[in-house]
């Protein structure tokens, strides 16, 4: 073999190597750290759900806003390419005084590309419910979550009743392209929590930061005594929390800049509670089959159709 032959074969086996090093590490590589912790105590929200007396919620309802298309590696690392459908959702919760919107999907033009469906008739009706929710949460600071919010046809309507907590009203920069006009938040006054908050009755903001630093659970305990936990992007779909892997790191280090090992922590602790606890309706930030199964069960209404209290 010629010398030269000899280099480039060396040469080649070495890229190879390193690459496919690269590619495992990248979009493939996805153990459970150590060191991943994360404390959710459960009987501690009970608790404090127990100590705020009041109308509960008495039914959930989804909007089924936009959908994107991501390779199912970004979603759950070693999935393969196969493209899988990540709905955009918003949820109201129905007292018989008032409603709660959690999440604020995105509009048309936010989403732009990145797309595969939008449904203006149900961004329509969430935007219209939003004027008359009693209290507007957000589960993290993303444009497919706050974007509904930040471009708001009558925003100073509507921000008296938003709820942003300190975390993601200190992080715009993890909404772009969502932003809120300029002057829009002047003298809004952010909502400071340590760990759990009881926000209305039944409705328990629980500290998640990770995939955002903003990033908080809702716990939701309705009149019934049925329990929700709507987890925002923790988990994009409830396969993250059965087979405990993260998205693909290429996602979570250079697009996400997530907390990989907080997140972590989420999923086993996620995990845990459903193991114990299988009842309580865990509601990742994008499964559809999980949101259908649901609708199905009856555990939520499609559509913001109620004359929901306030109206
Ligand atoms: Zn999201």
């Amino acid at each position: 073999m010629p010398v030269w032959l000899k280099r480039s074969l060396i040469a080649l086996g070495v890229l190879v190597a390193v690459g496919g090093a690269a590619y495992y590490w990248l979009v493939v590589e996805s153990r459970m750290p150590s060191d991943a912790a994360y404390a959710l105590d459960i009987g501690e929200v009970r608790r404090m759900v127990a100590a705020v007396p009041g109308d509960k919620p008495v039914s959930v309802e989804v909007e089924k806003v936009a959908a994107f298309s991501f390779p199912a590696t970004a979603i759950v690392a070693g999935d393969g390419w196969s493209q899988r459908e990540l709905p955009v959702f918003s949820y109201r919760l129905v007292t018989p005084e008032s409603s709660v919107i959690i999440d604020t999907a995105l509009n048309a033009e936010l989403g732009g590309d990145n797309l595969v469906a939008f449904d203006a008739d149900a961004y329509a009706r969430m935007e219209q419910a939003m004027q008359t929710a009693s209290l507007i949460l957000i589960t993290h600071e993303h444009m497919d979550h706050i974007g509904g919010l930040t471009v708001h046809a009558d925003l100073p309507a509507v921000l008296p009743a938003t709820k942003l907590t300190r975390e993601q009203f200190d992080h715009p920069e993890r909404s772009v392209p969502a932003k809120f006009p300029d002057g829009a938040l002047q003298g809004y006054e952010p909502l400071d929590y340590d760990k759990y908050k009881v926000v209305a009755p039944g409705i328990v903001l629980i500290k998640a930061p990770g995939h955002s630093p903003g990033s908080q659970m809702i716990y939701v305990q309705r009149a019934d005594g049925s329990e929700m936990l709507f987890i925002g992007d923790v988990a994009w779909h409830y396969r993250n929390i059965a087979t405990q892997r993260e998205r693909a790191r290429l996602v979570t280090q250079f697009f996400l800049k997530e907390d990989r090992t907080a997140v972590f922590g989420q999923l086993a602790a996620l995990k845990a509670l459903n193991d114990a606890e299988p009842e309580i309706a865990i509601v990742p930030g994008h499964d559809g089959e999980i949101v259908g199964e649901l609708i199905e069960s009856g555990v939520l209404a499609e559509g913001f159709t109620s004359a929901a209290g306030g109206e």
